[in-house]
């Protein structure tokens, strides 16, 4: 692991590889785990004893990627880094999940010999993820917490995870790059017309970023034919209607064998100010 961008999360002084931990210049260690990513999270930062998703959802939401259902959205972030890889000797996934964009952007980047870094919150996200790649370096790390030095990464990928505009803005250099992703409009709207009554669109709001300059917003559409209820659940489970929406609709998604929706993101490039 590449530990030159790391900082210690108890102390924030930089971390060097000792055979099976990290370490910092003042004796915090932490292990390596045998599939060797690291737990760089603390106690301080913790409000739960299974902080991030659960097994059940990480194993929902890698069985419905892993089919390659958002194959645009990780298609969209390996060509939106490519031209930009020249630039990034440090890249990080803040907020990775099971690593899905990560690998697609690594794909992208690694031979320009960038160091490309996935950090989320969920161990079980992290334990699975460092089995898909052993080059990328996973941490299990808060991403409002990370154990980044200021100004030690060039980019930074943000999907479908919080935002921090005020931590995001400490470890990038300036002018350093910061990719977000949101739905477009109509993102699921065949899932949404099922659970609802009325729909709504959605409404595209960018996170709050102060620090940083939009640079430009592309916007990625398409379709996805589901078959099986098992698959459908799958795809309910990752999504927030999954708590929220009405028992009848939820009773009318049970019944269904199939399901047909557009998909639609925006991936937007800010540059830190
Ligand atoms: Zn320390």
């Amino acid at each position: 692991m590449n530990t030159a961008p790391l900082a210690c999360p108890v102390c924030g002084l930089s971390m060097h590889q000792e055979t099976s931990s990290l370490k910092c210049r003042s004796g915090h260690a932490f292990d390596l785990a045998s599939k060797g990513y690291a737990n760089l999270f603390t106690d301080k930062n913790r409000n739960s004893q299974t902080p991030g998703d659960s097994r059940d959802m990480v194993a929902a939401r890698r069985r419905f990627l892993d089919n390659g259902a958002y194959g645009i959205l990780r298609q969209g972030l390996a060509d939106r880094v490519r031209p930009l890889a020249g630039e990034m000797r440090v890249l990080v996934d803040a907020g990775c999940g099971e690593g899905a964009w990560t690998l697609g952007v690594w794909d992208a980047v690694h031979e320009a010999g960038t160091s490309v870094y996935g950090m989320d919150i969920s161990k079980e996200a992290i334990r699975y993820a460092s089995g898909r790649n052993k080059e990328i370096a996973w941490i299990v790390a808060s991403l409002f917490h990370l154990p980044i030095r200021d100004g030690a990464a060039d980019c930074l990928l943000n999907v479908f995870a919080p935002s921090s505009d005020p931590e995001f803005a400490r470890v990038l250099r300036k002018n350093g790059m910061l990719l977000t992703a949101v739905p477009g409009r109509t993102h699921l709207w065949g899932l949404k017309s099922i659970l609802y009554e009325a729909p709504y669109e959605n409404d595209e709001t960018l996170p709050e970023l102060p620090s940083f300059t939009l640079v430009d917003v592309v916007r990625l559409e398409g379709c996805l034919q589901l078959k099986g209820q098992e698959t459908l659940q799958d795809l309910l489970s990752m999504t927030p209607y999954f708590w929220r929406s009405p028992k009848a609709g939820i009773e009318r998604y049970a019944k269904l064998d199939t399901l047909e929706t557009p998909i639609e993101f925006l991936i937007a490039l800010h540059r830190r100010k």
